[in-house]
């Protein structure tokens, strides 16, 4: 099977034919052979959203070429494509059982795309975890709303709480490949399936209980409010003190990175909410003067610092699956 495109639109729209080809691989690998034939054709054309999975026909915006600089993506145009591609197996091969279980299928296109461009570059892995922790800033709705509002009203939020909700923040807690293990369980055959029946196969291949992990971050009403930790390091800088003070009931794993003066000065220091409480004092032996603390610079968690002074904002929430014109 290979990525075939309209040759001279997608040529034209900057289609790596050859990565996009790697990526797939990847998911043939995984979850079994591309499920809809020979071809999986790709049209490039104005579109409403950035992109669209039919299965087989996957429908892309012209205009991501030219969006470079200033996407949360480190490229829009490639992140996209392999979205849809995931897609495939993930949304069409494998559906979803209900309209609010529409988290699950975007969460894991983001996520598979996600780690094909941490296995190729981390620092492109690292953009687009930081781009979810953008796009869930003034998130209204939780990722399995409990007012069922309708789809159309809701579905812009999923796309960065729930990839990093359902599987970034699980892979910190365990490890990469036993999300990949849980994926392998639920895809790859047609059916449907429940965000329920997600955690679950993330509870059998992590052995984490995710019960009340699952009823703070996926299920709720109303806006999420995401944790915010206050970080304070000891006069003598042999200790760290961090407290939850922001959302306690939603816990996650995540570093500090602690920096000096030089640009080689950093010590990360791992912090567990989830298995060690929401106000702990870790010790550390930094080499160099701390000046600086930054909270979650690996993109582990919809976790940042508590913002004292936090700055009105007008801006709009933009669904981030919108074409970018
Ligand atoms: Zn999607």
């Amino acid at each position: 099977m290979t990525v075939y495109d309209r040759t001279d639109t997608g040529i034209a729209a900057g289609i790596d034919a050859a990565y996009h080809a790697g990526f797939v691989a990847m998911m043939e690998q995984n979850f079994g052979p591309y499920p809809f034939g020979a071809d999986l054709r790709v049209l490039v054309a104005p579109t409403y959203w950035a992109g669209f999975e039919h299965p087989g026909n996957i429908v892309i915006d012209d205009s991501l070429k030219k969006v470079q600089i200033g996407s949360a993506y480190a490229s829009p145009l490639a992140h996209t494509l392999d979205h849809e591609i995931a897609h495939q197996w993930a949304g069409d091969q494998t559906t979803i059982a209900d309209t609010y279980d529409f988290v699950w299928k975007e969460s894991m296109a983001e996520y598979l795309a996600f780690v094909y461009e941490a296995s190729v570059d981390p620092a492109i892995g690292l953009k687009t975890a930081d781009a979810w922790k953008q796009f869930s800033v003034g998130a209204q709705y939780f990722p399995v709303p409990g007012e069922k509002p309708a789809l159309f009203d809701y579905y812009g939020d999923v796309y960065g709480p729930g990839p990093m909700i359902l599987f970034r923040q699980i892979e910190v807690l365990s490890s990469r490949a036993n999300v990949i293990t849980a994926l392998q369980s639920v895809l790859g055959t047609p059916r449907a399936l429940s965000v329920d029946e997600v955690v679950a196969a993330l509870e059998t291949s992590t052995g984490l209980d995710l019960g009340a992990y699952a009823a703070a971050w996926i299920h709720g009403t109303g806006a999420p409010v995401f944790p915010q930790v206050d970080v304070a390091v000891a006069v003598d800088a042999t200790s760290v003190h961090v407290v939850q003070i922001v959302a306690p009931e939603r816990r996650c794993k995540f570093h500090l990175a602690l920096r000096g003066a030089q640009p080689t000065d950093e010590l990360l220091v791992a912090v567990d909410t989830f298995t060690g409480g929401i106000d702990q004092t870790l010790a550390i032996t930094p080499a160099f003067a701390v000046t600086n603390v930054v909270v979650d610079p690996l993109r582990e968690c919809l976790m940042t610092a508590h913002a004292i002074t936090a700055a009105p904002t007008n801006t709009p929430h933009r669904n981030p699956w919108l074409a970018p014109q």
